[in-house]
């Protein structure tokens, strides 16, 4: 799960985190109440979406005066944000942040993620922050440094201090760092999260480090033991496909592609949209029914890909295991009735109770283009979209 900047900001400061004071606002009038009571020289007026970049996409304004604010939340809520997170199609911004200025020396990056090398939590830091850091990895991979932090441990201060060192932080700074690091540690770890990004930490003129921007993901599996971060979900902020899909218990991705996927098992779903790719075409989405799928829930899943306007051709691929084929069958075809399918609609069954299924479905009187396997059945879809 994804929250916003100031939420981030909040839980950090929690666990000792230095932050920018500041206040979430939903109007220009609240955001003029907010910076009186800040009462800084300056502030920053923050668009609050689930997405990175929103500096260079207009986002992040500086307002030297109570007249800059006001102006600027009028022109940032409700705007169109478009950055590189966010598509082309964008994202409205219905919250603002407004925080006080801070006088800025330098700008760092410093992230924790969970390293599936290494299966370990790591923290990495880098001198070139205010940059998106994958450009860094990508481009100038030495410049970011990392410590693999041992679970039974902790963050070791040796550690904290070789980031810091490596981040060219110098006097008292060195000590704050190592406070900061241990404190985003802990906080990383309290609030099951499984990813922590500050992209700035930024040293002030005043020699002080702080968290000028917060980017946290939780692990979903653990939710249920942080109810209060739970309740920050932002409905607005997520797909409205998977916002429906999670109510029918279905685990569906929308993707930008062309062919709507219905697959059983997350690994077959996998190899439907490798597949797809290979022989030229791009899934709409990734959509896994589970083991267990009953007409009802085939029938919201059908419905479900075929909200998407970009969607030409469904291509269903289900192997009945504990699953009878019959059973999809019956469902395939009763939905696909419901919906009043228009493309064509590609299956392939295969498992228990198989020769059952395809009579089933070349009895339905619907225009099914049945196939045989996996390979047989991609390159059909294909054909169909193209
Ligand atoms: P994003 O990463 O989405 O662009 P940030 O929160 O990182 O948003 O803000 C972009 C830039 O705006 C920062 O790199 C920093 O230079 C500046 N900025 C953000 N917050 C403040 C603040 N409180 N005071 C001064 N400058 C800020
Ligand atoms: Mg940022």
């Amino acid at each position: 799960m994804n929250i916003h900047e100031y939420q981030a900001k909040k839980i950090l400061a929690g666990y000792g985190v230095k932050v920018p004071r500041g206040q979430v606002v939903f109007s220009v009038e609240e955001a003029e109440e907010a910076a009186k009571k800040l009462d800084s020289g300056t502030y920053v007026v923050k668009a609050q979406i689930h997405a990175g970049g929103r500096g260079k996409g207009g986002g992040v304004k500086l307002a030297r005066n109570l007249d800059d604010v006001t102006s600027h939340a009028q022109n940032i809520l409700g705007m169109t944000l478009v950055t590189h997170q966010t598509g082309p199609a964008g994202k409205v911004v219905k919250r603002l942040y407004v925080e006080e200025g801070c006088n800025i020396a330098r700008e760092l990056y410093l992230g924790l993620v969970v390293d599936r090398g290494s299966s370990r939590i790591t923290m990495m830091a880098s001198t070139e922050g205010g940059m998106e850091i994958e450009k860094v990895a990508a481009e100038t991979p030495d410049k970011i440094i990392k410590e693999v932090i041992d679970p039974a441990v902790g963050l070791g201060a040796f550690q904290a201090r070789n980031l810091a060192y490596g981040l060219g932080l110098v006097d008292k700074q060195v000590s704050k760092a190592v406070q900061f690091m241990t404190a985003l540690y802990n906080a990383f770890i309290g609030s099951d999260a499984s990813l922590v990004e500050i992209n700035p930490l930024v040293v002030t003129v005043d020699g002080d480090i702080m968290a000028l921007d917060a980017k946290m993901n939780f692990d979903d599996n653990a939710l249920y033991r942080h109810k209060d971060i739970a309740e920050l979900r932002d409905l607005d902020e997520e797909d409205s496909k998977e916002i429906e899909a999670s109510k029918f218990g279905l685990n569906y991705i929308a993707l930008d592609g062309s062919i709507g996927c219905m697959v059983n098992g997350a690994g077959l779903a996998m190899a439907t949209m490798d597949i797809i790719q290979l022989k030229g075409a791009k899934p709409a989405n990734f959509l896994d029914v589970g083991g267990g799928a009953t007409t009802e829930v085939v029938t919201e899943a059908l419905k479900l890909i075929l909200s998407d306007p970009n969607v030409k051709a469904v291509l269903i691929n289900i192997f009945g295991g504990i699953m009878r084929c019959d059973v999809i069958a019956n469902g395939v075809v009763t939905a696909a009735r419901d919906v009043n399918i228009k493309v064509p609609l590609v299956v392939r069954l295969e498992g228990t109770n198989v020769d059952l299924g395809k009579k089933i479905l070349a009895e339905s009187g619907l225009a099914i283009i049945s196939a045989d396997d996996l390979n047989d059945a991609a390159e059909k879809a294909v054909a169909a979209v193209r």
